[in-house]
Parts: structure tokens; C-alpha cells; sequence
């Protein structure tokens, strides 16, 4: 079972290693919660959104797409509520003057204790908790003073309720349906924990679904199950995820029901997604503090009424942090220990990589003619430096599904090896036809 294996060192050490991704301003020493995503990060994170997008604008014909500002007027953030609510409660220790998320000091290290929580030493003397706003702000104008304070979206979503009415009117849908969006949202979290779990700015796949209010209840439903499922289906082991309703006590202000999509990683089992039945709130919000009726009219019987939304909200680094895991494995070849991440194909930053078995004798010009003709349909890549074995276990930890070795019996016959990053197999497969081989392999059930 690969999840028995992977530690979330092993995974920070792979994303290093192998260039997915790694701490951002390193050469300055870095910056707390912020991460660059290398080649091979941004080819997955590509897939992943790829598959999202798939599973909400390809698969079904009720949602649309949308990519609005990520600097909104700031009147958006009081409707919202973001601007009065959206705090954590930190307190700060004037011992050793590091500041604490207050309803995380059970899981924190002491600033000089690191074997004791905040608060445990009986040097630790911590302020009573304060309300702090995860917003970041900043200036639209020349100078700082006169200038008018606007804020970095801390979600995507709220975008997707100003531009409703517009939507509305090109779209031409009518409730139920849904308007998708994915982007970056950014958020002062100070807790520093867990790579890429929690980090300042990071981006959403987020998707308003807008009902009739009689149905709420039942798209609430319908969209944890797709939502659940599209994890699965993408490859993590069902036993590794969940769906953990939320405490009427721990509700959004906005929510009448709300539950996580929840993974088990190595340090526990943590959000990946919510799903939150919204209510009518954010339009009414919006409505009242915009002057514009927010609601559906239905053309043909005049019917008229304000939409309730359910919303899957995900998050993409997280999803990517848990496809890693799920796929990380050890394995032993040959009395060798190999590192395999079993990622979906349909995920893997590289489908198949192209090998000349040998730097002569004809082998690179065949591989080079195979690479040509794969790399017109799929991300391929060609590799010629060193053993055999070598190249085979760089494309395992990557996650490559494939690979096609050229040797002498392809110059003969044009026929290639084509292994299989899991079960090992190798076969012999013929030059013509090998791409549409490929993708048969690739597609999502
Ligand atoms: P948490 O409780 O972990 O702070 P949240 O419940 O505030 O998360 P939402 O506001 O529901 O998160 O955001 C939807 C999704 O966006 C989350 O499930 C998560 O995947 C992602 N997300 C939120 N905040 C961050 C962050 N700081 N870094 C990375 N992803 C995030």
C-alpha cells in the first residue's frame, strides 16, 4: 500500500530533488509559506487543474468558466463579510516575541522550547488571544496616502457572485447551474507547517452552483459524491479520503452545511476541498450593498426568485500534496531500492520517456524519429544519458508511465520495448501506432 511509506519528508526531499518544487527566494534565505513550482511542478499542477476544468466544463454542460480580477473593489470584502470576519485569533509570546495561531498551540513548537507548545514552559508568557485579519491590503495609486486601499482576494469566489448577472445574460442557463473559476487567492497565514499544505498565496478551483432554492439539499449531495469521486477516480485509495461534515459550531458565518473532503496525509487527516451550501447569502449581500437585483427571472413564466449556491472549493497545492503522497512508493529492482510515485497518467507531468538503449549504432536517430513523432500528441521526453537502469528509475520518480527503449531489434523490425512504470512488463510494440497505444492507456474512467 504506498501511503505506508511516505513520510512528508520524503516528499519535500523528491519535490527538491527532482525540481517539483522548492522553497521561493531561497537565495535570500527564503520567505515563511511561499514555495516555486519547477518544471515538473508546474506540469502536474497543470494536469490537475486540466482535470478539474474537464470534470466541470467537458463532462457536463451546466457550468461555465470564468476568470475575473484578483483586485476587486473593496466594497466586495464588506459584503462579503471578509472584512469584519475573516480573522484568525493569534496571540503572541513576549518571551521569546513569536506569534501563535491561538487554536493551534496544542499542534506548535515553543519559540524556545521546541519540545513544548506555546504557553507550557513556565518562561512562556503569552498575550490573551486577538482577532487578525488574513487579508492582505494594498494601494491603488501613485502615492501610498490618498491612495484607496484595496485587498489581494483571499478566494476566488466572490468574483463569481459580482459577475453573476453578467453571466447570466451571455451564458443563457438558467438555475441549476454553475460558474467555475480557478486562480491564485492569497492569505497572511502565519503558521508554518507542512510544505505546501498552508501557504500565502495559492491557488483555487472553485465553482459556484446556482439553484433553486427547493433544491439545495439535493445538489448539496450530489456535489459532495462528484467531488469525493473525482479524487478516487484520479487515483487516491478511496480508504485514504473522507467526507467530514462540519459542527453546527464550526460553520461559516454564510452556511447552513458545509463538509470536507479530507485526505489522510503523513501528518494526518486534513482539508482538501469544501463543500458548503451557501445559501442565498452571498447575492443578497451583494445586492444590498451594490443596488443591483441579484436573481434569477425566468423569461417564459416570469418566475422570479434569488438562487441558493452550493459550492465545491478546492484548493490546487493541496490536491497536488495529495496525489504525491497516495503515489509515493518504495520498491526493490534488481536489489535495488527504487523511489515510484504511481501517479495517474492522466496526471504524470511526463507520459512517456523516449530511450536509445545504446549512444551509437543507429539507436539515437531512431529514438529522436519515435520522440518526434509521441511529443505531437503527448508530453514526452528524451534521455540518452547514462545506464539504462539509471534513466528508468529518474523516470520513476517522476512518475513517467511509460517508457520506450530503442535497440538493435527496432532497427530491424521497428518495433520497442514499452515498460510499464508499475507492473514492470516490458513489450514489444510496433513504431506505427505506439502514440495511439499510449493515449489508449491514459484516458480517466
Ligand atoms: P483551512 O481551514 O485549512 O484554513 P479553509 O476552510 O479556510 O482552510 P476554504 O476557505 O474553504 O479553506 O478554501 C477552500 C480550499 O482552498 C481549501 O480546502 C484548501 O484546499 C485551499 N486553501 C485555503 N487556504 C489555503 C492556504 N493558505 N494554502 C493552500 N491552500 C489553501
Amino acid at each position: 500500500m504506498p501511503n505506508d511509506v511516505v513520510t512528508m519528508d520524503k516528499i519535500v526531499s523528491l519535490c527538491k530533488r527532482r525540481g517539483f518544487i522548492f522553497p521561493a527566494s531561497e537565495i535570500y534565505g527564503g520567505i515563511a509559506n511561499t514555495y516555486d513550482y519547477g518544471h515538473y511542478g508546474v506540469l502536474l499542477k497543470q494536469n490537475v487543474i486540466g482535470q478539474w476544468w474537464k470534470s466541470m466544463i467537458q463532462d457536463r454542460d451546466d457550468v461555465v468558466a470564468l476568470d475575473s480580477a484578483i483586485i476587486q473593489h473593496p466594497k466586495t470584502w464588506e459584503a462579503s463579510g471578509h472584512l469584519a470576519g475573516f480573522t484568525d485569533p493569534l496571540v503572541d509570546c513576549r518571551t521569546c516575541k513569536q506569534r501563535f495561531r491561538a487554536d493551534h498551540l496544542a499542534e506548535l513548537e515553543c519559540g524556545r522550547r521546541p519540545s513544548k507548545h506555546p504557553g507550557e514552559d513556565a518562561q512562556c508568557d503569552l498575550t490573551e488571544a486577538r482577532d487578525f485579519n488574513l487579508m492582505f491590503e494594498t494601494t491603488i495609486g501613485p502615492v501610498k496616502e490618498g491612495g484607496t486601499t484595496v485587498y489581494l482576494r483571499p478566494e476566488t469566489a466572490q468574483g463569481i457572485f459580482l459577475d453573476f448577472k453578467q453571466v447570466l445574460q451571455f451564458a443563457r442557463r438558467k438555475p441549476p447551474f454553475g460558474i467555475a473559476q480557478v486562480g491564485k487567492s492569497f492569505r497572511n497565514e502565519i503558521t508554518a507547517r507542512n510544505f505546501i499544505f498552508r501557504t500565502l498565496e495559492f491557488e483555487q478551483m472553485e465553482m459556484e452552483y446556482f439553484v433553486p432554492p427547493d433544491e439545495a439539499d439535493r445538489w448539496y449531495e450530489h456535489w459532495m459524491k462528484e467531488r469525493f469521486d473525482w479524487y478516487a477516480r484520479l487515483g487516491i485509495d478511496a480508504e485514504h479520503l473522507r467526507l467530514r461534515p462540519h459542527d453546527p459550531g464550526e460553520l461559516s458565518h454564510y452556511s447552513s452545511a458545509t463538509s470536507d473532503v479530507e485526505y489522510r496525509f503523513p501528518f494526518g487527516w486534513s482539508e482538501l476541498e469544501g463543500i458548503a451550501n451557501r445559501g442565498d447569502f452571498d447575492l443578497r449581500q451583494h445586492a444590498q450593498h451594490s443596488g443591483e437585483k441579484l436573481e434569477f427571472v425566468d423569461p417564459q413564466g416570469g418566475e422570479r426568485y434569488v438562487p441558493h449556491v452550493i459550492e465545491p472549493a478546492a484548493g490546487v497545492g493541496r490536491s497536488m500534496l495529495a496525489f504525491m503522497c497516495d503515489a509515493y512508493d518504495e520498491d526493490e529492482l534488481g536489489g535495488e531500492r527504487r523511489t515510484v510515485l504511481r501517479l495517474h497518467p492522466a496526471l504524470a507531468p511526463v507520459k512517456v520517456a523516449v530511450l536509445p538503449l545504446l549512444r551509437k549504432d543507429g539507436h539515437p536517430e531512431l529514438a529522436r524519429e519515435v520522440y518526434a513523432s509521441l511529443r505531437r500528441h503527448m508530453k514526452a521526453e528524451y534521455d540518452d544519458g547514462g545506464a539504462i537502469g539509471r534513466r528508468y528509475r529518474r523516470q520513476d520518480e517522476i512518475g513517467t508511465p511509460f517508457a520506450v527503449t530503442i535497440d538493435h531489434q527496432s532497427l530491424e523490425d521497428r518495433t520497442v520495448t514499452l515498460r510499464d512504470r508499475d507492473t514492470l512488463a516490458q513489450e514489444r510494440v510496433a513504431i506505427d501506432g505506439l502514440a495511439r497505444a499510449l493515449q489508449d492507456r491514459f484516458a480517466v474512467e
